[in-house]
């Protein structure tokens, strides 16, 4: 999955997902990245958020919305990321053998990560340049 947040310079931001869906995934699976609120949301008051990785467990949890919800009480970009990673950790024993990372940008163009494995990375564009930025934020 390719995600990704924007924020302009008036604040307002916006937000894209795209994929070519799990590996030997069935036929007219449809993943969480069409899902709005699972593979990406974004709330102009608030923030955005995205992931990637298994998309069963973040359609499961409703994950992008989640994080913006977390954002919205005061949580950060990584704790909220953090605390929707932690929701499928808790709820899936098997988690270990899937990979979740979600991506989060605030109102205030903080971002932040976390995922459930490490090797979770992504691109940064500030204007200044690109920044490729391995998150160091993860369960195992
Ligand atoms: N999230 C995608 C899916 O479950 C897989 C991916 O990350 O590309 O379809």
């Amino acid at each position: 999955t390719i995600s990704m947040l924007a924020i302009d310079a008036a604040g307002d931001m916006s937000g894209a997902c795209t994929t070519s869906g799990l590996a030997f995934k069935m036929h007219g699976r449809v993943g969480d990245s069409p899902i709005i609120g699972a593979a990406l949301f974004v709330d102009n008051e608030v923030g955005g958020a995205c992931a990637t990785g298994h998309g069963e467990f973040v359609m499961k949890t409703l994950g992008s919305f989640l994080v913006v919800e977390l954002m919205r009480q005061g949580l950060s970009p990584e704790a909220a990321c953090k605390t929707a990673v932690e929701r499928i950790v808790k709820k899936y024993p098997n988690y270990r053998e899937i990979q979740v990372g979600y991506l989060a940008m605030n109102k205030k163009g903080e971002y932040g990560s976390y995922s459930i494995h490490k090797g979770f990375s992504y691109a940064v564009h500030d204007g200044s340049g690109n920044r490729l930025i391995s998150s160091g934020h993860h369960i195992q």
